[in-house]
């Protein structure tokens, strides 16, 4: 964690809850964001679609942001079963999770189609989130930092900068797992990715551009991560189905 870049808490609830789960766990986090006078955080979350209107209702004026799961690159057209980045702007998300892995797995999203998605998400006044991650083959492999290096290259919007890109290092056998990178893991590899964005973008915007942490992440092992000096928030997945897991995270943020 800096000094200078604001600690980023994304919640990526995948697709788990029916309507009164999205309300009550909305309500308990805008509750509590609404009670703290000046958070040290910026605290998103990305619900199912079908949940999005009613989560914009419930958090509107609380502080809590409002991002998706996923973006189609384009803005409208014959894609049946897909929704454009204008679509989710208008429904209130100010930001868009691309590149998930279980979207690069279950979908079989390649570098490129991350990239113009998160293009999409960006023009249509969106933050992106991209996400990046090695597997366990990969890590044994020794090839967990290059592995990295090339999806960032290959995944980074056109344009990006600080503002309208942040970065989610999420290896993928810690997604879901239990198993959570180490301190000096995650540290390697956050470092790795902010070198490799200033070869890409510069040295300034790179020391701008939040990298969040991703897998398994949990109130007991968030502080740590989160202390990292290349770990600016993170982006949790089960953990995030708890409000006061959830909430717990952040404050370990600020
Ligand atoms: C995720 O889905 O982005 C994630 C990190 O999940 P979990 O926190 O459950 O590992």
């Amino acid at each position: 964690m800096s000094t200078t870049r604001r600690p980023l808490i994304a919640g990526n609830w995948k697709m788990n809850g029916l309507k009164k789960d999205a309300r009550q766990l909305s309500s308990q986090l805008a509750k509590r964001m609404a009670k703290v006078n000046r958070p040290g955080f910026d605290m998103v979350v990305c619900p199912p679609f079908p949940m999005l209107a009613l989560v914009a209702d419930v958090i509107k004026g609380s502080g809590v942001k409002l991002g998706a799961q996923d973006n189609h690159p384009q803005v409208s057209g014959a894609h049946t079963g897909d929704t454009s980045p204008a679509m989710l702007k208008n429904v209130g998300c100010s930001y868009a999770i691309v590149g998930h892995s279980e979207r690069r797995t279950d979908h079989g999203e390649s570098d490129a189609l991350v990239k113009a998605k998160a293009e999409a998400a960006i023009a249509a006044g969106m933050i992106a989130i991209v996400c990046i991650g090695e597997t366990l083959k990969q890590r044994k492999a020794g090839r967990a930092l290059s592995t990295n290096r090339k999806q960032l290259q290959g995944s980074l919007p056109q344009a990006a900068t600080a503002k309208n890109t942040v970065i989610a290092y999420e290896p993928v056998w810690a997604i879901g797992t239990g198993e959570v990178a180490t301190p000096a893991q995650a540290q390697e590899v956050h470092g790795a990715i902010r070198a490799e964005l200033e070869k890409l973008i510069g040295a300034k915007e790179a020391a701008k551009m939040r990298i969040l942490y991703g897998g398994s992440m949990k109130p007991g092992n968030a502080g740590e991560l989160i202390a990292l000096p290349d770990v600016d928030g993170g982006l949790v997945g089960g953990a995030a189905l708890n409000a006061a897991d959830f909430w717990a995270i952040a404050e370990a943020a600020g």
